[in-house]
């Protein structure tokens, strides 16, 4: 079948499968540098922000002294580090340093504010923080040990807690790279072992790995944070362990990514919608800088129109302009259109990447649809947090004749802000724990720049005179800015369904 469709009611990668490591024990940092002996002088990371650069034997260096510098901490296997920083060489350094000696590094979005990293350090126990100066008052009255990394005011590594953090970690700054420690103290990584917990949509990943040799080598920008799968796994680990660079910055702006672009020569830029909206509406900034090196803009997180893909082909004759789709579930890429196949722009999201199977069952009796029949996503393989069961990714899609998966839209609930993701029912129960509030639906609003907003529909007690921005005040000092109601409306009863399940999607329509 072209289109992948089995008799099985299951759609099936048309790629070439990838190899997995035979060997159980090939962690993720090992299989990061198990080619890099034949290209040690090659760029791994550069940061655009402090303009260092690192070699991939630099990386590898600095990676083990990470891990030698956490266990002499008292990091072992199974413990949980969280990482609280932007984008920086590292963020990246540090991640595989806990990865690299079996401990599970989990992540968070620096904008989130006390309360809500208190939900995730609640959840997943972390043993240490690895922070920035600057959010460190963030996770002060934690009492958890902290490390700080980046820029630092007053002079390098300074320390937290305990004290002689500070010591340890000057060595990861200034190590020469031949460590006392790495190997053989190290506990066996299987496999099997979780080595991130990424909380975007509340999973687990594994340490399962693929094998892409061969490639000629790429430089991509990475201004996607490192904290959300996107960044961490699609740019940041598929990429290094390919042997492409990965040029890192804290902070997205239009004018440093196109700077970047021209000083080192990029030739794949990873984007959300907005930003291919913003690359497809400035043209004149664009001309500005030399973009040739550019062979690949790819698309993901949200739904792309097929309008702005043409639009901002035209501006970059030069470059595939592709799309893809992806969860934190599966670590990354589910399908992404083939770069080299010739540019459809159709809006689909492509095939399915290699070992990853389908199913697009009816919503209302669960059974299995043919191409171009619109049902939810289920989605099987091994890079899936649950292994070989179906994992329901409350996405509606197709498949068309010729095994493109399109994203409809979506079953479940959140709200996409940007790539980040907002759970109404996070708004709705702060706005339910307010007295003068009886009852509250949350849901997405169209944005132009951020794909979607958060608003609110409220129902008020009787004698209450609450008004639109007194609401707004309320949620405000709770929740990261991107949180932030849009809109609050009153209404006298909230629809429900006799599970008690909120009518959502009642409020979706209503807006359209
Ligand atoms: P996250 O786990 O934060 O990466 O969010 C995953 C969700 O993002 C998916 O379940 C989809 O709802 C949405 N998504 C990702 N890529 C696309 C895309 N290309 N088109 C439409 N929705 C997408």
């Amino acid at each position: 079948e072209k289109s992948g469709y089995g008799n099985d009611g299951i759609y099936r990668s048309l790629r070439p499968p990838v190899t997995i490591p035979e060997d159980p024990n090939t962690g993720i940092v090992s299989f990061l540098f198990r080619n890099t002996d034949s290209y040690p002088d090659r760029v791994a990371v550069v940061d655009v922000d402090v303009d260092q650069t690192l070699t991939f034997r630099e990386l590898r260096s600095v990676v083990t002294l990470a891990s030698d510098v956490l266990f002499e901490l008292g990091v072992r296997k199974g413990d949980v580090v969280l990482i609280l920083a932007p984008n920086s060489i590292e963020f990246i350094q540090v991640f595989f340093g806990i990865v690299g000696i079996g401990a599970i590094a989990t992540t968070c979005n620096p904008s989130y504010t006390t309360t809500e990293i208190a939900k995730k350090i609640k959840d997943s126990k972390p043993i240490l923080i690895v922070t920035t100066e600057n959010l460190y008052p963030k996770v002060e009255s934690f009492n958890i040990p902290c490390l700080w990394i980046g820029p630092l005011s007053s002079g390098l590594a300074t320390l937290a807690s305990p004290s002689h953090i500070s010591f340890i970690y000057n060595r990861i700054l200034f190590g020469s790279g031949t460590s006392a420690y790495s190997g053989d103290r190290y506990p066996r990584i299987d496999q099997a072992d979780t080595a991130a917990l990424l909380y975007s949509s509340g999973t687990t990943g594994t340490s399962k790995g693929v094998d892409c040799n061969g490639e000629m080598h790429n430089v991509f920008i990475c201004f996607l944070p490192m904290f959300h799968i996107f960044g961490l796994a699609t740019i940041s680990f598929s990429q290094l362990q390919r042997g492409n660079t990965v040029v890192s910055m804290g902070k997205f702006d239009l004018e440093t990514v196109l700077r970047s672009v021209e000083k080192y020569r990029v030739t794949h830029l990873f984007v959300v919608p907005p930003i291919m909206l913003a690359l497809a509406k400035q043209v004149s900034i664009l001309k500005k800088y030399d973009l040739t090196s550019i062979k690949v803009l790819a698309s993901g997180a949200a739904p792309l129109g097929k309008d702005i893909m043409e639009q901002r082909a035209r501006n970059l004759p030069q470059a595939s302009v592709i799309q893809g789709y992806g969860m934190t579930e599966s670590c990354g890429i589910i399908s992404i259109e083939n770069p080299y196949e010739g540019v459809r722009y159709s809006g689909s999201t492509g095939p399915l990447v290699p070992g990853v199977e389908s199913k697009i069952v009816s919503v209302d009796t669960m059974k299995p649809l043919p191409p171009t029949q619109i049902g939810e996503i289920l989605l099987r393989g091994q890079n899936m947090t649950q292994g070989n069961r179906w994992v329901h990714t409350g996405d509606l899609g197709y498949f068309d004749e010729q095994g493109q998966l399109f994203v409809v839209d979506r079953i479940k609930e959140l709200i996409k802000y940007n790539a980040f993701q907002i759970a109404p029912a996070e708004l709705e129960g702060l706005l339910l724990s307010h007295p003068e509030i009886l009852d509250a639906v949350v849901i997405p609003y169209p944005d132009a720049e951020a794909g979607e907003v958060p608003i609110a529909y409220v129902v008020r007690a009787p004698n209450s005179s609450l008004n639109e921005v007194d609401i707004q005040k309320i949620i405000e000092p709770q929740v990261a800015p991107f949180k932030r109601l849009r809109r609050v409306t009153f209404i006298s009863v909230v629809p429900k369904s006799v599970a008690g399940k909120i009518l959502r999607r009642a409020y979706r329509e209503g807006l359209r």
